[in-house]
């Protein structure tokens, strides 16, 4: 598990043994937070690597392939998001995507791990000046929390977390979507990142369930990401008048998307037939 010395590599082992990972030039530190063992490598192609409990968060070169998917449908197809939530993310990414929407007055970023957030303001450049905007509010907290008792309510909530397990078993309970439900405004959005479909198939329907138990409308998509067992998938719900189906291309024009293809945002929903009988037997 993890980085080997003799290969000089960091490797991911997902279920039944499948393995992503990648050539390390040099290991910059390892540490235990409160919630989670953090790792720092550098890469050999990819620049740095930032690893959780073992999982590889993500790898500088080609985030964007994570970030944008995660961010920018959902941001494109709310027809005025002013108000956001992020729960997680501590590296700054989702929040850095956010922020290029013009429509956005306030973006809270709620993220349990403090140690996470300082690292990678410190060794890597990902969040680019998103955690000094100053339409940002960052709360070290834990989102299951937040969002049980805060007042605020949001055009878009984006959950950017680790997988099911640890701080982040509770972001994928149906007790959860319910509060996030609540708490978006009339017309909301939520997405959360869901895990690969080949490897996490049983995590991922049993979120899609708990989901359509809750929301209007569930969407599920998959994107390539790099450092990820990709396909990865996201999961999408609907509270009231919103098509997830169309963006605002006008709004899109001014992002200069590298990833994700606003104008074949048609293209997300394709996906192998036994992903799609899988999603229809849920
Ligand atoms: N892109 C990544 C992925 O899918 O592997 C996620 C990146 S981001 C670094 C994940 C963050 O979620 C971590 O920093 C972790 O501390 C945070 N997190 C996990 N559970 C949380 C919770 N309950 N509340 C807030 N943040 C949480």
């Amino acid at each position: 598990m993890g980085f080997n010395e003799k290969e000089r590599a960091f490797i991911e082992w997902y279920p039944r043994g499948y393995g992503v990972g990648f050539k390390v030039k040099e290991r910059l530190f390892e540490t235990q937070t409160k919630y989670q063992r953090l790792e720092l490598y550098e890469t050999e192609g990819f620049g740095k690597l930032l690893v959780l409990d073992g999982t590889v968060q993500l790898v500088e070169v080609g985030e964007e392939s994570y970030h944008e998917p995660l961010v920018h449908p959902v941001m494109l197809a709310h027809p005025n998001p002013r108000r956001v939530l992020i729960i997680g993310g501590g590296d700054g990414g989702t929040l850095r995507e956010v922020l290029r929407h013009d429509t956005v007055e306030r973006a809270t970023m709620v993220e349990i791990d403090e140690m996470v957030i300082e690292v990678s303001k410190i060794y890597m450049n990902v969040a680019r000046g998103a955690f000094e905007d100053p339409r940002t509010e960052l709360i070290v907290g834990d989102g299951v929390e937040y969002l049980r008792e805060t007042d605020e309510s949001f055009d878009v909530i984006i959950v950017d977390s680790t997988d099911p397990v640890g701080p982040a078993k509770l972001l994928f309970s149906e007790e959860f979507y319910r509060s996030a439900y609540e708490k978006l405004n009339e017309k909301g959005l939520y997405i959360t990142q869901a895990g690969s479909v080949y490897l996490f198939t049983n995590e991922l329907l049993d979120a899609y369930r708990a989901m359509k138990r809750v929301f209007d409308r569930v969407y599920y998509f998959s994107f390539p990401v790099i450092g990820y067992a990709s396909p990865w998938s996201f999961l999408v719900g609907v509270k009231g008048e919103i098509d997830f189906m169309k963006v605002d291309l006008e709004r899109a024009k001014k992002l200069d998307l590298y990833y994700y293809d606003p104008e074949r945002h048609e293209t997300l929903f394709q996906m192998p037939k036994y992903v799609r009988d899988l999603l229809e037997r849920a």
